[in-house]
Order: structure tokens, then sequence, then C-alpha cells
């Protein structure tokens, strides 16, 4: 069956003046991957009514699925249920049974329809409506020649549950085959190594090979394969895991789609080990990502943010010699650091880190984007060293994401 043509168009002025990050279509992008399908075109388009329309005539001559967010609230900037509506040589008429839906929706919360709130039940004569459960506005889905077009709400909450619960489902249907994949989150290695080391991406066909970086979490490795036949299409991905593994299987934290922290932080509960935390250049960005994880209380005892040498010095016991002689950026005040915050807590594992993050403050020794993290546990006290090469923000996120990694590797 030939590849689904899908299209997807969003709508807002808001978008076009860069006042919202059009983060709908990314999600709509990354969900519709997670089921084998791609967009084949998006495009944004503000709230006007003949832009619009000839956008949506040029999806619906070329596309098979048209999907629109946006515009489909009550006020007068809210375009989209007429345009679509005209599109399609339809009329909007009232329809008792959703206008009865939302006016009980307000009455559940004791509040009164705000003005205009009664447009929302004008609804396209030939079009399905799609439940909204996070709103007022329902979707709208017209079906007509074999194709099908969507109109869902700006608002991501409503836009996501309808795509959850009706567009996805509808397309999926429509493919009739079997959609698979597996991946494998890899720290501390770079794309181009990782695709070195499987090497020809032809010994793993039919199954399909990607590489998805992440400045936060590594790079994703994933493989995937649409077939007829359920039990074929498992089988074909075992054998190109085993392949994987085989080969990257060092890199790989987890094979579900778990954060690396998540995947520390259960470790350190199995062994029933507490972990602590010495961030410079990180200012907190490595004990804010294991606070987000809950119950991360039963493993994360407290982190330091020692910024200046003064705080490493008196709140880790930094000797001040070790400063002086190595600097604050070196491997020996990462161990020192690591080891300070090990005492000071009272805990099994402490995990340090120190770097300039630039973009001033380097010199022609210790560059913008030099890092060290340490690590002090049971089995000793090590540091390792990192370059990196972004902005400040990406090399602080860089380097909590390269110190967690250093955390994994010595457990
Ligand atoms: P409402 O009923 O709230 O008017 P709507 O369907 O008319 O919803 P819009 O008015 O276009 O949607 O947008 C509502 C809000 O949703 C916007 O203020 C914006 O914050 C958010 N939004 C709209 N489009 C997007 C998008 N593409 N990505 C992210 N957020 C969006
Ligand atoms: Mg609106």
């Amino acid at each position: 069956m030939p590849e689904l043509k899908i299209e997807l168009i969003t709508v807002g002025d808001e978008i076009l003046i860069g006042h919202t990050l059009d983060s709908n279509s990314n999600w709509i992008a990354g969900r519709l991957s997670q089921h084998g399908l791609r967009l084949r075109w998006h495009s944004t388009v503000g709230d006007d009514a003949s832009d619009l329309r000839h956008q949506i005539r040029r999806a619906w001559n070329r596309a098979d699925i048209v999907i629109l967010t946006g515009g489909l609230g009550p006020t007068h900037d809210d375009i989209t249920r007429a345009v679509v509506a005209r599109f399609f040589n339809d009329e909007l008429v009232v329809r008792s049974d959703l206008a009865g839906m939302i006016a009980e929706r307000f009455a559940l919360r004791g509040m009164k329809p705000p003005p205009g709130c009664e447009r929302l039940a004008e609804f396209p004569s030939r079009a399905e409506p799609i439940l909204n459960a996070h709103g007022s506005a329902p979707g709208i889905h017209y079906q007509q020649d074999g194709k099908e077009l969507f109109a869902l709400p700006g608002v991501p909450v409503e836009m996501r549950g309808m795509v959850e619960d009706y567009v996805i489902p509808r397309i999926t249907a429509r493919r009739g085959e079997t959609f698979r994949f597996r991946v494998f989150r890899t720290a501390g290695v770079g794309e181009s190594n990782l695709s070195d080391l499987i090497g020809d991406p032809r010994r793993l066909e039919p199954v399909t090979l990607a590489f998805l970086p992440s400045i936060d979490h590594g790079v994703t490795i994933r493989i995937s394969l649409t077939g007829s036949d359920e039990g074929d299409v498992e089988v074909e991905l075992d054998r190109a895991a085993a392949i994987i593994r085989e080969r990257v299987g060092e890199y790989v934290y987890t094979e579900d789609a778990r954060t690396l922290e998540e995947v520390l932080l259960e470790q350190f509960r199995r062994r029933g080990w507490k972990l602590a935390v010495a961030e410079s250049c990180t200012g907190g960005m490595i004990c804010d990502r294991l606070v987000s994880i809950a119950g991360s209380s039963d493993v994360f005892e407290r982190g330091f943010i020692t910024y200046s040498n003064r705080a490493k010095v008196e709140l880790l016991g930094v000797p001040a010699d070790i400063l002086e002689e190595h600097g604050a950026v070196s491997s020996e005040t990462a161990a020192a650091m690591a080891n300070g915050a090990r005492e000071r807590a009272g805990v099994d594992v402490a995990l340090s880190v120190t770097g300039i993050a630039g973009p001033t403050g380097g010199t022609k020794d210790k560059p913008v984007g030099l890092v060290y993290a340490g690590f002090a546990g049971p089995s000793g006290t090590v540091a390792e060293r990192y370059r990196f090469s972004g902005d400040r923000n990406t090399n602080r996120r860089r380097s909590a994401h390269a110190a967690l990694n250093l955390l994994r590797r010595n457990l």
C-alpha cells in the first residue's frame, strides 16, 4: 500500500508573529511517527479566510489526510469552522446535541457560558463532530472522495486528546498494516560514531534505522518496520535489535522511553543508596532533572550549588591549594568536589561538575566548553574531561547529561 500523504496546517497570527511557538506541529509530527506515519507537508497560515481557503485547497488536492489546528474557538478571529464548511460547500447548522453538551460543560463547573459560546454549536451539516474532553469547541471531521480532513482546536491539551483518541486510530485503521518500533537510548556517544559502529544499515534490512539526537537525552536509535504480519515484524525487529545490542550496547542506557535520571534513580533505589550532587557551571540543572522524577526523595539527598571558589571550599571542603594549583575547572577539583559532597552529605555516591560554559572566561589552556565531572562512591573517585562546543546553555545541558552518564558508568 502506498504511503498515506498527510498534510498539517497550523492556523494563527500568533505563530506568524513569533508570539506562540508552533509546538502543535512538533507534537503531531512526533505522535504520527510513533505510529509509522509521516507528515509529508506542513505549513502555517494566519487568521485570514482567503489565505486559509487557499492553503486548504492545495492540501486537499495533494494529500490523503489534512489536519488543521487552531481557530476553532468562539471569537471573531476564529475562522476555521466557517472556512472549512465553505470549502466543502457545506453550511453551518445549529446542533442542539452540541449546544446541550457545551451548556452542560459550563453548568458542571457552575459557570455561565461566555458570550459567543452559542457559535460553538453551529456545526457543518455534513461533518462529524470530534468530542473535546478538555474544552468546549468540538473538532470537525470531513470524509469525502476517499480523503479526510480533521480540524482541531489550537489549545495544545485539547488538540492532543483528539489526536490520540480520534485522529490516529482513524488513520492507522486505513493503513491496515502493522507498524512496530524499538528504541535504544544512548549517552556519551555521537551520531556518527554510532553509525560507524553499527555499520552498513543494509545489514538491518528490511528494518529501518534512524538516529534521533537530543541535547538532554543523548542519541536515540530507533529501528522500525511496517509489515502485513505482526509476528514476522517482531522477528525481524528482534534480529535487528540483537545487532544493535552487540554493536553499541555499552552506550545504551535504556530500551524504553525512560530518561537517564529515571534509570539511575531506579538503580539507586534497588541498592538502597543515596545520592548527592555538587554543581558549578550547571547551577542546579542536574538536581532539577533528578527532582523532576516522582519519588526521587527516596534516593536524592541534597544538592550543592558551589559556583564560586569560596563556596567550593566552604560547602564542600575542597582544599584551597587544589583550587590554586589546578584551577576550579580541573579533574582534581571535580574529584575533590565529589569527595566533599559525599562526605558532607553522608551519602553512598556523589556526583560533581565544573566547567567553563562560555561565552567568556575561556583561556588557551582552559577553553570555553571545557568541563569536568567527578564521581565519588564506594568503589573510589574518578573524574572525566569533556570538550563541548555549543553556546552557554547548550554546554550546560550537555554537561549535566555527561555527568549523569559518568554516574551510570560507575555504578
Ligand atoms: P480557543 O477555543 O481557545 O479560541 P482555538 O481552537 O480557537 O481555541 P486558537 O485561538 O488558534 O485556538 O489558539 C488558542 C491558544 O492555543 C493560543 O493562544 C495558543 O496559546 C495555543 N495555540 C494555538 N495554536 C498553537 C500551535 N500551533 N502550537 C502551540 N500552541 C498553539
Ligand atoms: Mg481562538
